[in-house]
């Protein structure tokens, strides 16, 4: 799949945005970027990423199947990041709300969510999502 601008919606160009971070070049810096590194990962269906990226205590066994699952069911259109609390280079939690708009098998949909992150040894990763 190629793209000129990142499919994380941020305006940026793919290669000076998500990409890098995806393929492991880069770490992402904020929790926003992490979180906008693993909605591009869904759409370049890259599960390793996803497992990766996620935290050791979050990491169930069957995870990398529900994301599969997920990427089967739904094509992932168009990301919005709605707030942002903490997050950056020098938390070590994060919390980020996002809409991530989708086209599922009974028609498009959206998926709102307030993700938490947490840094571990320098290192972002997604926790899970915040308990209302
Ligand atoms: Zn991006």
């Amino acid at each position: 799949m190629k793209f000129d601008k990142c499919p994380c919606g941020s305006g940026n160009v793919f290669k000076d945005c998500c990409q890098s971070i995806v393929a492991g070049e880069q770490k992402a810096k904020t929790a926003e970027q992490l979180m906008r590194s693993r909605y591009t990962a869904y759409v370049l269906k890259d599960v390793n990423y996803l497992v990766e990226t996620t935290h050791r205590e979050s990491r169930t066994s069957d995870l990398a199947k529900s994301i599969r699952k997920w990427m089967k069911q739904v094509e992932w259109l168009k990301l919005h990041v709605v707030a942002t609390e903490g997050g950056s280079e020098l938390d070590e939690f994060g919390h980020v709300e996002f809409i991530a708009e989708y086209i599922g098998n009974t028609g498009p949909g959206r998926h709102h969510e307030c993700s938490v992150f947490e840094k571990v040894d320098e290192t972002w990763f997604y926790v899970g999502e915040e308990n209302e």
